[in-house]
């Protein structure tokens, strides 16, 4: 089996990498945030078990977390392996990951870091503005109003809300990029961390990631070269 584990900051693009990677290389994502909400929706022994931490508001415990996992890569389209994507992340996950894949004689083959400069990152989040009337969304780089400051839509007024101003923004993501630094350098130094440039296209570092993924010995599918048919 085969585990790539996709790291990078909020921003920085890997949650449109990971479906990417996974058709380029035919193997499944498995996102742990999915895990939890799936295993909870069908009422299994560790959902409800989770489920006691997520209603009394605190983080599920590592060993519930890493169990989940497992029991995920026990399933038929994970043979062939499995893209992590929100797991681990820090160093004592990264850890138990290790020793949890050790026993089925696995481990982390690559872990492939989207590298983004932290000020292109709070850049990237603090950039959405939402109107009064409607909250529709907009975002000062990608998707600006016509005017600026009134809603394309409805005329109403344009505001940033408390968690997409930059000071808040900054403050969270020196939080989290603390804990990603911790987990990147497990890997680096068990020897698979690749690091990608996270500023070029979509395109381009789906194509370094593919690359990165190749080196460590997980090939594109044959059929990935053609185009769908349509
Ligand atoms: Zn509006």
């Amino acid at each position: 089996m085969r585990v790539v584990v996709l790291l990078g900051a909020p921003g920085a693009g890997k949650g449109t990498q990971a479906p990417l990677l996974a058709t380029r290389i035919g193997i499944p994502v498995v996102a742990t945030g999915d895990l939890f909400r799936a295993a909870v929706r069908d009422g299994t022994p560790l959902g409800l078990e989770a489920r006691r931490y997520m209603d009394a508001g605190q983080l599920v415990p590592d060993d519930i977390t890493v169990r989940l996992l497992l029991d995920r890569l026990g399933r038929p389209d994970a043979d062939d392996g499995v893209i992590l994507d929100g797991f681990p992340r820090t160093g004592v996950q990264a850890r138990a990951l290790d020793s949890a894949l050790a026993d089925r004689d696995s481990s982390v083959c690559a872990a492939v870091l989207v590298e983004v400069p932290a000020e292109e990152l709070v850049r990237r989040m603090s950039g959405r503005w939402v109107c009064r009337a409607a909250g529709h969304p907009y975002h000062e780089v990608s998707s600006p109003p016509r005017s600026p400051g009134v809603c394309d839509l409805d005329g109403s007024e344009l505001y940033q809300r408390a968690d997409d101003r930059p000071e808040t923004i900054r403050a969270r993501m020196a939080q989290q990029l603390g804990a990603l630094g911790e987990v990147v350098d497990h890997y680096r130094a068990s020897g698979v961390l690749r690091a990608v440039d996270g500023l070029q296209s979509i395109a381009a570092v789906a194509s370094d990631i593919a690359t990165a993924v190749a080196a460590a010995g997980l090939a594109p599918r044959a059929s990935v070269a053609k185009p769908a048919a349509s």
